[in-house]
């Protein structure tokens, strides 16, 4: 479904070059939870910022479902974005003035879906992550693990195949944390892929797959034989 060939990602700062990713050969297949792991710098968002099409890989390809999408043009990576990627982030980023539901809806009014048809798939999204009894309040009346929940439904509402989610359990409480693994979990068992940035080693048991990272090269990359299913 994915496969970077010899990728690397150099980002220039006035005169001086660093070469954060040095020539990563990766594949990710259709239905897999892998586990980006590694120390702070290692170059885990710059893969995740590329894998997702936010950003571009400075030599190398990138092959979506048996195409080369690494010389495509700003709009249609774009295009390719938001038609089959939904982002979670460790800070959530909801917008402190629209209520959830508004929050879920937001990615589906820029994908044009009409109105009748949003406010269901927002509804479904929320029953989905036991938050739709909230809807009507608004991020700064809930917790941390149930923002993280909105934005699980924010990113899921378009149908995405793929979830990509930065350090998705960083800054919440390990109760919370273990909530949001079983609903990547469940989403996963649903037919999505979800390649998700952690620090945290306890998530590593809920995984399928675990690539770690070291100065801009894996250093490993495993199968997780005795895998803990959540329910
Ligand atoms: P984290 O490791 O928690 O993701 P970072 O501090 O590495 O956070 O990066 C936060 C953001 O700042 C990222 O979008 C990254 O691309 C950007 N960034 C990191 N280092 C630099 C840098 N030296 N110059 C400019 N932007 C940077
Ligand atoms: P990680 O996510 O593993 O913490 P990053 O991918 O954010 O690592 O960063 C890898 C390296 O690239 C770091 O040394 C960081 O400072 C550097 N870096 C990241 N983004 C930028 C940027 N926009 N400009 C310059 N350097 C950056």
């Amino acid at each position: 479904m994915i496969e970077l060939r010899n990728v690397t990602k150099t980002y220039e700062t006035g005169k001086i070059s660093f070469q954060a990713l040095k020539g990563i050969d990766l594949k990710i297949s259709e239905g897999e939870f892998t586990g980006i792991l590694g120390p702070s710098g290692s170059g885990k968002s710059t893969l995740m910022n590329i894998l997702g099409c936010l950003d571009r890989a400075t030599t190398g390809t990138y092959e979506m479902d048996g195409r080369d999408i690494s010389k495509l043009r700003d709009q249609e990576l774009a295009h390719i974005r938001n038609k089959k990627i939904g982002f979670v982030f460790q800070s959530f980023n909801l917008l402190p003035r629209l209520t959830i539901f508004e929050n879920v809806e937001l990615p589906m009014i820029y994908a044009g879906v009409p109105l009748g048809e949003r406010k269901l798939r927002a509804a479904e999204a929320l029953t989905k992550v036991g938050l739709l009894d909230w809807a009507k309040h608004r991020p700064n009346e809930i917790s941390g693990g149930q923002k993280q929940r909105v934005a699980i439904a924010r990113a899921i509402c378009n149908n995405p195949r793929i979830i990509m989610a930065d350090e998705p359990t960083g800054n919440l409480d390990s109760k919370s944390a273990l909530d949001i693994m079983r609903i990547f979990q469940s989403l996963n068992d649903e037919g999505r892929t979800i390649i998700m940035i952690t620090h945290e080693k306890e998530n590593i048991q809920y995984l399928k797959r675990v690539i770690t990272f070291r100065d801009g090269s894996i250093i490993e990359d495993r199968e997780v034989y005795d895998r803990k299913v959540l329910n």
